[in-house]
């Protein structure tokens, strides 16, 4: 049932709350804010890159065959404690809806049927071969990877940069109106 706390959810379900109220509230401004849109823009674009080249290297067939017989296995339960409010609400600004409920029981929040329901991922989801890849694709390709995923979290870095500082301009603005 959706909200309930049945695997000690409380503070990443309070969390998803507050990241969609927070697009609720400023999703539009954001995405109105040409410097704003184009970084997020180009995060998303970063995304697709690294997931066409993940695709490419098997990656994600690899890990959905590895996950059925290891059902925690790399997505661990409570490793969604490592997002932040903003990379939470990046996936709401590209699109990507955040989940109401954990779906498999012991292992990360975000894990769905098909993988991963974030696009918005941290360092640590998209940094991490196993020894099985990195000896199945060798220190070449992996390499290869890693460089790319490196692209992607510097192009994540300057959106969550300009949507934090675009946060900060309204609450100080906020205030000032508040002054007597
Ligand atoms: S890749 Fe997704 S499901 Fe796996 S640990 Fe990271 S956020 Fe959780």
């Amino acid at each position: 049932m959706v909200g309930k706390d049945m695997n000690g959810d409380g503070s990443i379900l309070d969390q998803v709350r507050r990241v969609r109220q927070l697009h609720e509230k400023h999703g539009e401004g954001l995405m109105a804010d040409e410097n704003v849109r184009a970084l997020v823009l180009s995060y998303g674009a970063g995304i697709e890159e690294t997931g066409a080249a993940m695709t490419r290297e098997g990656i994600g067939a690899a890990c959905s065959a590895c996950a059925r017989q290891h059902p925690s296995g790399c997505c661990f339960s409570d490793i969604e404690s490592g997002y932040d409010d903003i990379l939470l609400l990046l996936n709401l600004l590209l699109g990507c809806p955040l989940p109401e409920e954990r779906k498999e029981s012991g292992s990360c929040f975000f894990v769905g049927e098909r993988g991963c329901r974030l696009v918005a991922r941290y360092y640590f989801c998209l940094h991490y071969f196993c020894p099985e890849l990195e000896r199945s694709l060798g220190e070449g390709r992996i390499r290869a990877l890693q460089q790319q995923v490196d692209q992607q979290l510097q192009t994540g870095w300057r959106a969550e940069e300009a949507v934090r500082s675009w946060l900060r301009a309204r609450s100080t603005a906020k205030r000032e109106d508040e002054l007597p």
